[in-house]
């Protein structure tokens, strides 16, 4: 079955907004899009002029990254603007929904509210590892799911899922898509579900820059599938996504120099993560840390209010993930540089040892 059939019927045949850019031919002098003649004042860019809409070079270079081809790759504003273009997509107000992990990443279910698309939710629970399975997704899954979100590794809870993905992709075929997020698999041990995508039409695998590529500033993520996918995705986003200095700082990163920086921090928070893992596990004020494939580490506390409250006084900011189902007393904390998260412990550790036991 051609996944397209599941696209909205209202959008079959859909024409994109004819942007200049998109449409006009190279040319030395161009009076296509009501541009200014002259670079802007007190700026050396030339930002007088609109940015490609998908950029060839940085397509390139992302593809090349990633390990598809070109024409398998979207690039837009953060995977945030991914997830939305897909709903936005598939999802018909007030009939259509998705499914997604919960505890999970808030924005597929924003995505689907601001829609008017139902969100349907597979819980996950701390007490078996947040343990799942495919038949456990698919109970979830009825005739009006058009979209399955699975994140691995997840966020919050750092479990990776991959595991799961081709047979979750045999089952879903012909009735919804799988959608791969897979934001923190730089700091994962799996490889990426992207060399899956000529096998399996069915299946968007997202990627983003701002977590391992410390580009989180720049908003630049990329949404994978099959060509004809990517080009409706395309025909829907807004026709100029991408800042060129975005661009042009995406391709810095981009460099092989860079990626080779990029693979040693990557390895220095992987062995932060797990040297943290255990010291935090040992601190009374600290109930359970769950093993983590992310940048960051879910813990349990004895007091959670207590321990945001101590961490916020000592200039530490981390995430309160506490009301999220199943994460009562829970705090999302990222591995930051090895300063900063000898600073998290410490202050852990003084409440611990100002409470009597
Ligand atoms: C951070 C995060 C993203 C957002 O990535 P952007 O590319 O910055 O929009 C996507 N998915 C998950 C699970 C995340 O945690």
């Amino acid at each position: 079955m051609n996944p397209l059939d599941l696209v909205r019927p209202d959008l079959a045949g859909f024409v994109p907004y004819a942007s200049a850019r998109r449409s006009g031919a190279p040319a030395p002098v161009r009076l296509d899009a009501n541009e200014a003649p002259w670079a802007p004042c007190g700026d050396t860019l030339d930002l007088n002029r609109y940015p490609a809409p998908q950029p060839p070079a940085l397509l390139a270079a992302l593809a090349q990254l990633y390990g598809v081809r070109d024409d398998q790759l979207f690039v837009g504003r953060g995977s945030d603007e991914a997830i939305d273009l897909l709903v936005r997509a598939f999802c018909r107000a007030g009939i259509d929904n998705i499914v997604a992990l919960a505890p999970g990443f808030g924005m597929y279910r924003i995505a689907a509210r601001i829609q008017g698309a139902g969100c349907r939710e597979v819980t996950l629970q701390g007490e078996d590892g947040f343990a799942l399975s495919v038949a456990r997704i698919l109970a979830q899954v009825d005739t009006g799911t058009r979209l399955v979100f699975l994140c691995s590794p997840n966020n919050p809870t750092g479990t990776s899922y991959h595991d799961l993905v081709e047979q979750l992709l045999q089952a879903l075929d012909g009735r919804a898509l799988l959608v791969v997020d897979e934001a923190y698999i730089e700091f994962s041990d799996t490889a990426s579900a992207a060399a899956m995508l000529d096998r399996y039409p069915h299946l968007v695998v997202l990627r983003t820059l701002s977590k391992a590529h410390a580009l989180a500033g720049a908003r630049v993520g990329s949404l994978m599938a099959s060509p004809e996918l990517v080009g409706l995705i395309a025909a829907i986003a807004p026709p100029y996504p991408l800042p060129a200095p975005c661009v042009e700082a995406a391709l810095r990163v981009l460099e092989a120099q860079s990626l080779l920086v990029t693979v040693q921090r990557i390895a220095a928070i992987r062995q932060q993560r797990d040297h943290w893992q255990a010291q935090l596990a040992r601190c009374r004020a600290v109930r359970k840390v769950w093993p983590s494939q992310g940048n960051f580490l879910l813990l349990r506390l004895v007091d959670a209010k207590a321990a945001y409250r101590s961490l916020l006084d000592a200039g530490i900011i981390v995430r309160d993930v506490s009301a999220q189902p199943g994460l009562d007393g829970c705090l999302r904390v990222t591995i930051g540089s090895p300063d900063e998260n000898a600073r998290v412990l410490d202050v852990l550790v003084a409440m611990a040892e100002a409470v009597p036991a």
